[in-house]
């Protein structure tokens, strides 16, 4: 029988009434004669809560230890989801991570999936059971721990099973009707897009667009998962939702597509270090090993052989940023005269691959926050994307300013 997947994010279990919404949407289409592979996020705040209980417990946690912690959101809900089929007399069954088993990397907290062996559940499929239910989000390492892949990594799970498995589609419900030229939640103009390539919504979900996860959009595209998002409060239709697909069936064309945003970023200045050989890898490599996600950086022109380094980075790093600096500050290694830590700052992109074409929107881009007077404190762009730095407090002015002046409310 086809394999159909169906992801249901935080919000579409967030209660038992929820759930038993969710299941029958799985009920219909178990009635059209395909095997389901439900893959549950947990409970909408459960994964927060969970996060919150490490880092009071231990503010530079072990990720071994958090992988342990935070994964267990995901398995209650997939016990209950297999129990509501069971009560719709949909014969189901779940599966933790480690029961599939999801084979991932020992990157804690943020693994990758390896491999997905599909014997076990292809078993059952053919012994007449019609769902599995996997708890997403988590797999086990080649140690045989626990590991989790990132947060919103349940889309990935999601991805990775329909590529195992060869699904027909794979269907990510979650709390909004499909993909917007920005969150809907921050700007009212925003508009919901039939269509969005994968390039595109690789680089809106990797820019902080968290309706899908990056590696969930890098993984469908690698392996022509047809990938679907949509509600799971609306009524069921063939037509639904936003497809991710490839570039040539997408029609729009215009210079920008989408405004993302991340609220969470933290921008670091290493103040006067020496500006020699091998100054950039003394800096980023011990921040590599902690496991600092680095994204944006400057260095300053240098001024009798001195210069200030800036860069990036999530705010809940900065802890472990400021650790691994100060280790290699005390070694010897750098040298550095202060580290200042800007934690009230977010980062506002225009994703668009109508950008290597068109030129033009950088300076559009930049023209529309200055006529709001926001001030740009670092700027990163690629050949469809345009990122900058700003003070957090702008940031709704910002993506509502740009999805203006780029007239992305308007069909093309
Ligand atoms: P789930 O719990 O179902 O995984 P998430 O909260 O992870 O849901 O992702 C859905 C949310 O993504 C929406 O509620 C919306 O606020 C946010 N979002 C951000 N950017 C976009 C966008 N461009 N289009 C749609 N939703 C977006
Ligand atoms: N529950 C996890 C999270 O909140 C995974 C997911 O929902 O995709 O990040
Ligand atoms: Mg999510």
């Amino acid at each position: 029988m086809p394999v159909l997947v169906m992801k249901f994010g935080g919000t579409s279990v967030a209660t038992l009434d929820r759930i038993k919404r969710a299941a029958k949407r799985v009920g219909l289409e178990v009635a059209k004669g395909y095997d389901v592979i439900v893959i549950v996020s947990a409970m909408s705040g459960e994964t927060n809560k969970l996060v919150g209980f490490v880092n009071e417990t231990s503010p530079l946690y072990d990720a071994r230890e958090y992988d342990a912690v935070v994964s267990s959101g995901e398995n209650v809900t997939a016990g209950l989801m297999a129990l509501t089929l069971q009560e719709m007399d949909v014969p189901a069954r779940s599966w933790q991570g480690w029961q599939v088993p999801v084979k991932t990397t020992n990157a804690h907290s943020s693994a990758r999936i390896e491999e997905i062996p599909t014997d076990n559940i292809t078993a059952k499929f053919g012994e007449g059971m019609r769902v599995a239910v996997v708890a997403g989000f988590q797999g086990i390492s080649p140690e045989g721990r626990i590991t989790t892949l990132g947060r919103g990594g349940s889309d990935t799970t999601a991805v990775a099973f329909a590529a195992a498995f060869g699904a027909e589609r794979c269907d990510i419900y979650t709390d909004v009707d499909g993909v917007y030229t920005t969150d809907p939640r921050i700007s009212q103009k925003a508009r919901k897009l039939d269509k969005i390539s994968f390039e595109e919504m690789l680089e809106l979900a990797s820019l902080g667009a968290k309706v899908l996860q990056t590696r969930s959009v890098e993984l469908a595209m690698r392996y022509k998962v047809k990938l679907r998002v949509l509600s799971s409060f609306e009524e069921p239709s063939d037509e639904a939702g936003t497809l991710v697909c490839a570039e040539e069936e997408v029609m729009e064309n215009r210079p920008v597509s989408g405004i993302a945003y991340s609220r969470d970023e933290a921008k670091m200045t290493l103040v006067s270090v020496a500006d020699r050989p091998g100054i950039a890898a003394a800096i980023f490599g011990p921040l590599s090993e902690a496991g600092v996600n680095v994204d944006m950086i400057i260095q300053n022109i240098a001024e009798g052989g001195r210069t200030d380094m800036t860069f990036s980075c999530p705010t809940d790093q900065v802890l472990r940023a400021q650790k691994a600096l100060d280790e290699a500050k005390a070694s010897g290694d750098i040298n550095f005269a202060e580290l200042i830590a800007d934690t009230e700052v977010c980062k506002v992109s225009a994703v668009g691959i109508g950008m290597r074409s068109q030129s033009g929107v950088a300076a559009k881009m930049f023209e529309t926050l200055s006529n709001e007077g926001i001030n740009i404190k670092v700027i990163a762009t690629s050949e469809i994307k345009i990122s900058v730095l700003i003070d957090r407090k702008y940031m709704e002015l910002a993506v509502q300013s740009l999805h203006d002046a780029f007239e992305l409310e308007k069909t093309t």
